[in-house]
Parts: structure tokens; C-alpha cells; sequence
């Protein structure tokens, strides 16, 4: 079978995870600190305004917190976003209310947002679908008017970047993933930007046990500082979700290997898009924005017979899936989304039942590509 998305980890993360074994200090520590740093870096952004975690939905649930989100405001979500993003807003106490998204890009657009606003909004979770940027401008102009917190779901966007500015760092919270179907992979992992460096202390403290940022820097160090070192205190009740050593240091081999991987994943996407252009009965995604880089994810084909054209794929051996099956379709959150009713978001619903996501990762062959190319070429329809 051809996977849709694969983690690429081999001898030089082993390398560095040997490393870590040898240190004796596998929790977090000098690892994951320098994979916070060379993160930032790479999205040209102080690495003071990022902190690590277990998990991009860890991040999102962190988010409600960190903006004092809860029961008597209203969060505006794409319907197709992750389905942590829901279930962060639910949780949280807030009202989910869900917007529509271009059926073309899956893009949220700057007029589905207003349509959703009210006295109550408090903040928008926007999603740069597959590695395309949102147009940025006009969300955040629109936000920064109405007082609304903009938290950017950047999970498929390691290296986007919209207008020279790397996505994720454009609103008030960034939030990446490293899972093993992202673009680079720690086993599990997620990253975080953060505003401010105040908003950073407060979440480094919320995900490690509430203990205050002095007393656990340095956590390398152990034996230092002064006097009963046994004693602590609290700012706030906190959770145990930081990123490890082992996890940190796969994550610097796969930082050095990332150009690498985006150069990659873009020569296929450009394959498809020129193999595939000639085919009548299928549309191609838009091309990506003016001003805007990808760190494409995701490649996907529109078509009236998409789940024909799925089970035909899968039948010849290559998996394909569509990401991001819409919160208004799932019973759980369509029962409690605001103002949701049937029809209401025409182009989620659109995309929902035309598009799907083939293979993209950087471990595709060319031969692989080539088969899926024919393949869908070949499909009798
Ligand atoms: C994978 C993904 C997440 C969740 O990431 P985890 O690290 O698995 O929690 C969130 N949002 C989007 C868009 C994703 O693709």
C-alpha cells in the first residue's frame, strides 16, 4: 500500500537518540530546549515566543486557557478543522460556532468569519489548509478592529509563509504538530508560539505541573539553587505535557532535514499538477497565492466521482483519505454548534463531497508517483 503520509526517520535521528540515552537525562532538557531554538529560528522568529509540548491538541486546549475562553463567549471555527479544535472550544465551556471555507482552497475566508461575529466572539480559530496560507491581511484586520484572538491552527504549515511572515506567528497563538503523518516527526510532539513572552511563562507553567518558569529552568541542571531545594510553590494548577529529550532530539535531526523534506514534497505536488492538469473530469487546487509559500502538505483532486475514485485507488493499493471531515457533520458538534442549520455552509459541504487527498510525503518515490499519476489517469470513471 502507498500511504498517504509517512513519518522519514532513520540513522541520524538513532544518532541523536543514542545521545540521549547515553545523557541520562530523557525528560526535557538541552534537547528539546535547542529544538524550541532551531524552530523559532527556521520561521526567522526569537525562539523566546516558542515552548514545546506533547501534542498540537494539547496546544489548542491550552489555547481556551491562555485567552480565558469559557462559558458565555462564542469561538468561530472553519467546519473543516482538526477535530481537537472542536472539542477544545466544547470543552472550554464556549459556544462553537461554524463558519463556512472556500470549497476550492478549504481556506477560511475573511467574509465567513464576519458573518459569524457577534457581541459575544471571542476568538477564531484559523486553519492554513494543506500548507496554503489564509489571506492573513484581511483576517487580522478584521480581528484586531473587533477585539477577537486569533489563534492560528498552523499543524500542516511547518515553513508556510504568508507575505515573508511564517504562518502560525501572525496572530495572538501559534500551534504546530508533530505526529507521524506531519511534516517532521517527533513520535508525538507539538510546538507553540505565543505573542508575548508573558503569555509564553504562563503556558510553560500551565504544562509543567504549574510550577513557576525560575524555579524549572535549567532542568538539566539538577542539584542546583539554594537552601531546601525539595520546597516549591504553585502559580497555578498546571498539567504534566512537555516535550522529553528523546522526543526534543529527533526533532533537531529533523529540523536539518526539512528543506530537504519541502523541496521534496513540492516537486510532487508540481508533478501532479502538471500530470494531472489535462484530466476534464477532475479539478486541481488552486495555485498558491502571490506572497505566499507552502510547506505543502496536502495535494488533492476535486471530482464528482470521488468515492469511486477512492475505492479504485485503495483497490490498486494507494490510500487516500479527505481531510477534514466537517464538525457540522459530526452529530457531537453539529448538535451543539451556534446557528448552524442544514445548507448553511455551502462550501464545506461542497468540498466535503468532491475532494480528496491523495499521497503527498517526502518519502514517495518517483516511481511511486508516476503509478499514482497513471492510476488516476487510467480510472475508467
Ligand atoms: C494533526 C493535526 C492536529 C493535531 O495534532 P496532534 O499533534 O496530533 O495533536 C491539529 N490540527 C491539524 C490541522 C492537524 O492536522
Amino acid at each position: 500500500m502507498i500511504n498517504i503520509f509517512q513519518p522519514c526517520l532513520g540513522v541520524e535521528e538513532l544518532a541523536r537518540i543514542d545521545d540521549v540515552l547515553r545523557s541520562n537525562w530523557i525528560g526535557k532538557g538541552n534537547a528539546t530546549l535547542e529544538f524550541e531554538k532551531e524552530f523559532g529560528k527556521s520561521l526567522g522568529t526569537e525562539s523566546k515566543y516558542f515552548t514545546s509540548t506533547t501534542c498540537c491538541t494539547e496546544g489548542l486546549f491550552l489555547a481556551t486557557e491562555l485567552f480565558h475562553i469559557g462559558v458565555g463567549d462564542e469561538v468561530i471555527v472553519p467546519s473543516c478543522s482538526f477535530v481537537a479544535v472542536g472539542s477544545a472550544v466544547v470543552a472550554s465551556g464556549a459556544e462553537l460556532v461554524l463558519c463556512d471555507v472556500d470549497p476550492r482552497s478549504m481556506n477560511v475566508r475573511v467574509d465567513d468569519i464576519e458573518k459569524c461575529i457577534s457581541p459575544r466572539t471571542k476568538a477564531v480559530v484559523v486553519t492554513h489548509y494543506g500548507g496554503v496560507p489564509c489571506d492573513m491581511d484581511s483576517i487580522l484586520d478584521l480581528c484586531t478592529t473587533r477585539h477577537i484572538t486569533v489563534i492560528e491552527d498552523s499543524a500542516c504549515a511547518v515553513r508556510s509563509f504568508y507575505k515573508g511572515k511564517a504562518c502560525g506567528t501572525l496572530g495572538q497563538m501559534g500551534v504546530w504538530s508533530f505526529d507521524a503523518m506531519k511534516t517532521i516527526c517527533t513520535g508525538d510532539g507539538g510546538m507553540l508560539f505565543l505573542e508575548t513572552t508573558d503569555l509564553v511563562d504562563e503556558a510553560k507553567e500551565a504544562l509543567y505541573l504549574g510550577l513557576p518558569n525560575k524555579q524549572t529552568s535549567g532542568m538539566d541542571s539538577s542539584g542546583s539553587g539554594k537552601g531546601n531545594w525539595w520546597e516549591y510553590q504553585v502559580t497555578r494548577p498546571g498539567r504534566r505535557a512537555i516535550m522529553n529529550n528523546i522526543a526534543g532530539s529527533i526533532g533537531l535531526a529533523q529540523m536539518k532535514k526539512l528543506p530537504a523534506f519541502l523541496a521534496r514534497r513540492r516537486a510532487i505536488h508540481e508533478r501532479y499538477h502538471h500530470e494531472l492538469a489535462d484530466l476534464e473530469w477532475v479539478s486541481l487546487p488552486p495555485s498558491i497565492p502571490a506572497n505566499c509559500e507552502s510547506s505543502y502538505y496536502f495535494y488533492w483532486l476535486e471530482s464528482g466521482k470521488r468515492d469511486a475514485l477512492a475505492v479504485y485507488l485503495r483497490e490498486q493499493g494507494i490510500y487516500t483519505t479527505f481531510r477534514y471531515w466537517p464538525l457540522h457533520r459530526v452529530d457531537y458538534f453539529r448538535t451543539r454548534a451556534k446557528g448552524y442549520s442544514f445548507g448553511s455552509l455551502p462550501g464545506a459541504d461542497s468540498a466535503s463531497d468532491h475532494m480528496l487527498n491523495i499521497p503527498l510525503h517526502q518519502s514517495l518515490t518517483d516511481d511511486e508517483v508516476t503509478r499514482i499519476i497513471d492510476l488516476v489517469r487510467l480510472f475508467p470513471g
